[in-house]
């Protein structure tokens, strides 16, 4: 007999995030169009969480296959050391001009991960080729952050279910809490200071006021600390703005970009920096040259996606489909107290009150099994519910994506 693909999958495949022992078979999508997963039964699911965050306009986008496919007949791939392309000049320039003001300089990557790592190693080799780096050895991270799976990403996130079996092995880092941002240590001492600012995405969807993280950078300018704003999960228009950081009065010195960089195409990471920071590696001492690079550096598919992307994201259209979305989000808000709902531009969330909270608790996987019933994909972080849809989804679906949702988190809650 001809296995099933999910028995095939069984033997074959470890999946990430995902206790193979006890999680129940994975659900294979056969095809994808705007919103909608489908699966080899014929069932449809609304992808409410943009796919780990990263799809902006909707699955299989006809605009996006076809760039990325013209791109592959003329050039797939090429060593970007000593080699490059139009597709990376293009997307670099575009970003620069977009990219909250004082961007000089595109360094890319594959993944949210890797872009994060590289704005930690550009931030400590930036002293080290000052020869500064004795006085500037700490780096400061805000407490329930999350940046990433790889080592340095790991050391600079909170301490947790994710990192617990590596704690001894992360460098050590300062956490502040963003809302009671005490830190008692001599600002003078610090390398960088990294944040996701406005909303903190897999530490549950804790949002703070841009107030609170202005105070912060204020204080990291006063003391020339160099300021990453991690905006894998956060840019392109996630928070009602193009980036978060355009909430901001200071700018940061480093971006980090990922996600919806290619509206979910192609695997792709940027790492911004200011001229101050680039500056710093010029040399004809041959030792300050940043040693850092991927074998896909800027793969000229991921870029033109990534072109394709802002194409599409830049349109009024677009434009309007998030504003719309915030709107309903609010209303959403404001018709339902009893929630407890938060908002930051298109994405919501909400805890349903458990006794113990955080991402262990199985009320997660529940609601994400009772919601794929009901046609709907959400998978929230343990007991946080949340919604990150792509930018397509229209005022309809989204209703029925609330109403899923409310039905799934029980519990008469919802209007
Ligand atoms: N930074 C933030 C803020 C993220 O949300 C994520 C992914 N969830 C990452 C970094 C890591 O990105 P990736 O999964 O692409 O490595």
């Amino acid at each position: 007999m001809l296995k099933s693909l999910a028995e095939r999958d069984r033997d074959a495949i470890w999946h990430p995030y995902t206790q193979m022992k006890l999680a129940p078979d994975p659900l294979a999508i056969t095809h994808a169009k705007g919103i909608y997963l489908h699966d080899a039964a014929g069932t449809s699911y609304i992808d409410a969480i943009s796919s780990w965050w990263v799809n902006l306009h909707g699955h299989a986008h006809p605009y996006l296959a076809q760039k990325v496919y013209e791109q592959a007949l003329r050039l797939e791939h090429v060593i970007f050391a000593g080699f490059t392309h139009q597709p990376a000049i293009e997307l670099a320039e575009r970003l620069l001009e977009i990219l909250p003001q004082g961007m000089k300089k595109i360094f890319y990557s594959d993944n949210g991960s890797t872009a994060v790592e590289v704005a930690l190693k550009m931030s400590i080799q930036y002293w080290k080729n000052k020869g500064l780096h004795l006085q500037r050895k700490k780096i400061l991270a805000l407490t329930n952050s999350y940046h990433g799976d790889t080592f340095g990403a790991m050391s600079v996130s909170e301490r947790g279910p994710f990192t617990m079996a590596f704690n001894e092995y992360l460098f050590e880092v300062e956490f502040i809490d963003a809302e009671k941002p005490a830190f008692a240590g001599n600002w003078d001492e610090i390398a960088c200071f990294i944040y996701e600012p406005l909303v903190q995405g897999a530490g549950g969807m804790k949002m703070y006021p841009a107030e609170t993280l202005n105070a912060l950078l204020v204080k990291c300018r006063q003391h020339q600390v160099l300021c990453i704003a991690d905006e894998v999960m956060t840019g392109f228009g996630r928070t009602g703005q193009l980036f978060a950081s355009d909430h901001l009065r200071i700018n940061p010195d480093i971006i980090c970009l990922s996600k919806g960089l290619t509206g979910g195409m192609m695997a792709l990471g940027v790492t911004a920096c200011t001229a101050e920071v680039y500056d710093a590696f010029l040399s004809d001492d041959r030792t300050k040259t940043f040693f850092h690079g991927h074998s896909y550096t800027a793969n000229p598919l991921a870029c033109a996606a990534g072109n394709a992307s802002l194409d599409l994201l830049l349109e009024k259209e677009c434009m309007d489909n998030i504003r719309r979305i915030v709107q309903q989000h609010q209303n959403f808000a404001q018709q339902n107290p009893q929630l407890n709902v938060r908002v930051s531009g298109t994405i919501l969330a909400f805890e349903i009150p458990v006794e113990q909270g955080g991402y262990l608790n199985n009320i997660g996987a529940t609601v994400h099994k009772k919601a794929l019933q009901q046609g709907v994909l959400l998978r929230p972080l343990g007991n946080t519910v949340y919604i990150m849809p792509p930018y397509c989804i229209t005022e309809d679906e989204l209703e029925k994506v609330y109403e899923v949702m409310c039905k799934c988190a029980d519990m008469q809650m919802c209007k």
